[in-house]
């Protein structure tokens, strides 16, 4: 996710911590959540912060459900990591397109922050799928390839 992007979502974030307050409020039995791996206590807030494409009202929906096993940041991270590990066992390295340079599950997973890990693993390992080192390397390939489209026909 571009660091514009996270701005923009920034500004509308106090909206939304707002909304959920008063959600919050409306509830009769709001949960009290730990993480399910290291037992922490779980803050909703930070829950919408990591999660800022969700509406509040979603955000409450999926805490309130009583099956749903959510963890703490720290977990999640290093949850991620153990399974980026099991994918680099796989296929450990990629080249850009562009320029050629070889590049890692890290950095590729790091570009596709906003992908869960089995989504993640799908385009990793996926032949068709183009891998670039930045959005400057995609932008450089595809005006290539439409400048030679352009003069093919
Ligand atoms: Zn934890
Ligand atoms: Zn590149």
């Amino acid at each position: 996710m571009s660091l514009f992007f996270k701005k923009l979502n920034n500004a509308g974030m106090w909206e939304k911590i707002q909304k959920l307050r008063e959600l919050i409020k409306a509830e009769k039995y709001f949960k009290k959540r730990t993480c399910w791996n290291c037992g922490k206590e779980l803050n909703i807030y930070d829950f919408l912060s990591d999660n800022v494409n969700f509406t509040p009202e979603y955000i409450l929906k999926l805490w309130q459900t009583p099956f749903l096993e959510l963890h703490c940041c720290e977990c999640f991270r290093y949850l991620k990591i153990h399974e980026i590990k099991k994918i680099e066992k796989e296929l450990s390295e990629r080249k850009c397109l562009n320029c050629d340079t070889p590049i890692d599950i890290y950095k590729f997973s790091k570009f596709h922050s906003y992908l869960k890990i089995h989504e993640l693993k799908a385009l990793w390992l996926d032949k068709n799928f183009l891998v670039f080192c930045n959005n400057l390397c995609q932008r450089k390939y595809y005006k290539t390839y439409y400048y030679f489209l352009k003069k093919e026909n």
